[in-house]
């Protein structure tokens, strides 16, 4: 059995971020918390005893803290459920949280190398001391069983590939410590549970759906996709900034090439929107673009959703 719980749905900044004022941002911070998002990231487990984390977001420590099943058990002094964080790119609100799972428990850190050159040119990241954090490479279509503190098996399966993206913004214009060619800043999962063969995919960031990419998603049980924005220049028409969706990595929900209609045609039974950013007006309950995206059978889901597969 594979439980997946979203830990936050929303884009870097969270919703409210923290300097926003936009119509999404006001209801969120005076509408009451289900308006509210903390940044993407997702667990799941194939025992409901250990866990993974897709992403570390800055928001992790309250996002556990909302989350009873990754609380430490009952009668422990120093016990966590996360034996692992599979990162799927470098933006800070992927990789943040690892500073506050510093304190000495042991777990695995998976990301490609293009990542790991990153975290490893930032000295802060060796908090995680290298006893008890391993960092483990992982490569483009090569799948793996992430493993328990203890070296047993998990269970599951992770297929990384790559998708349509970009290396982390703050990179932008600068040296990228991992090298300058090749894939492996923006990451697509497969998770597999060995024992029933269900399978999910995490893809929270991705800039355009291509053909590959239908062929490789179709026929899942559950898809969590890129929802940063419903239009490309959303932000820009807002007053929020001057980037498209595009130029930050992100395909806009709606659009002839936006992703609500070029997966419309595949067969997903559970489809659901993470990654969103504060400027989205899916956000608001009621608003058309939220229920244009819920008729195309697209959930929106709040912190917290559980699914079990
Ligand atoms: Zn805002």
């Amino acid at each position: 059995m594979l439980r997946v719980v979203v830990l936050g749905a929303g884009a870097g900044g969270g919703v409210p971020q923290w300097n926003c004022g936009c119509e999404g941002c006001r209801a969120a911070r005076h509408g009451g918390r289900e308006l509210q998002r903390t940044q993407a990231s997702v667990a799941f487990s194939g025992d409901g005893e250990h866990w993974f984390l897709i992403n570390a977001s800055p928001d992790l420590r309250q996002q556990l803290n909302a989350t009873p099943l990754l609380h430490p058990k009952a009668g422990a002094l120093r016990h966590t459920p996360i034996a692992g964080v599979i990162l799927t790119n470098s933006e800070v609100d992927a990789v943040a949280g690892l500073l506050s799972m510093r304190e000495g428990s042991p777990f695995t850190v998976y990301a490609h190398e293009k990542v790991l050159a990153i975290l490893g040119a930032n000295s802060i990241f060796n908090v995680l001391n290298e006893k008890n954090v391993r960092r483990q490479p992982i490569a483009l279509r090569e799948p793996f069983e992430p493993r328990l503190p203890d070296g047993a098996r998990s269970g599951l399966e992770v297929l990384p590939f790559a998708v349509p993206g970009k290396s982390a913004w703050y990179l932008e214009g600068k040296v990228h410590p991992g090298g300058e060619s090749g894939d492996g800043d923006t990451l697509g999962l497969k998770i597999t549970d060995k024992a029933t063969g269900k399978f999910f995919y995490f893809i929270a960031a991705c800039a355009e759906v291509t053909d590959a990419l239908k062929a490789e998603i179709d026929g899942a049980a559950l898809v969590f996709f890129d929802g940063t924005v419903w239009r490309d220049d959303e932000m820009i028409k807002a007053g929020l900034g001057h980037k498209t969706g595009k130029s930050m990595g992100h395909v806009a929900m709606s659009g002839d090439d936006g992703a609500i209609a070029r997966l419309a045609d595949l067969n997903i039974d559970r489809k659901l929107f993470l990654h969103i950013n504060n400027s989205n007006p899916v956000l608001l309950p009621g608003s058309p673009e939220r229920k244009a995206a819920e008729q195309a059978g697209w959930q929106i889901p709040a912190d917290g959703t559980e699914i079990v597969l």
